[in-house]
């Protein structure tokens, strides 16, 4: 299945919105390989699993790493998430040696691919993602503020 980032995105949200059904932020990722089609998806588990570090996207990357068939390397793919990555999954991003992480909502509180820090362009380091913000972002914050707005009973 090749996705293009539109589609891509619909699916993040998509897996974002199951993630509430569990109890976790409302957050999706999914992975596109070279030729954009999909290596791997995951939704925030932090909660389901009881893993700090189960976010969406660390789960997606390490997903995709098993399929790709470049040991570690996701060179050539692309992340796609809902919501800005923040400083964790926007280092294993760079780790990843992904090409291009694309997201929707900015994250002012949290993101670190622009917004509070920017860990993924960071011109100390030898390799700096491409980044492309905003996609599909109204339809993540919609998202997010309901799963807040819920949680504090209102
Ligand atoms: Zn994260």
């Amino acid at each position: 299945m090749n996705l293009d980032l539109d589609a891509a995105m619909g699916r993040a949200l998509d897996l974002a919105a199951a993630a509430q059904e569990w109890g976790d932020t409302p957050i999706g990722a999914v992975v596109l390989g070279p030729d954009g089609a999909v290596l791997a998806e995951a939704a925030n588990e932090r909660e389901k699993t009881g893993d700090p570090t189960a976010h969406a996207e660390v789960l997606a990357l390490r997903a995709a790493a098993r399929v790709h068939g470049d040991g570690w390397r996701l060179t050539g793919c692309t992340l796609v998430v809902t919501l800005e990555p923040c400083t964790m999954c926007a280092g294993a991003s760079v780790l990843s040696r992904v090409d291009r992480v694309v997201y929707g909502a900015d994250d002012p509180k949290a993101g670190a691919a622009g917004s509070l820090w920017d860990v993924v362009r960071d011109r100390r380091l030898n390799h700096r993602p491409e980044v492309t913000a905003g996609v599909r972002a109204e339809e993540s914050a919609t998202l997010l503020r309901a799963f807040f707005r819920a949680q504090r009973g209102l």
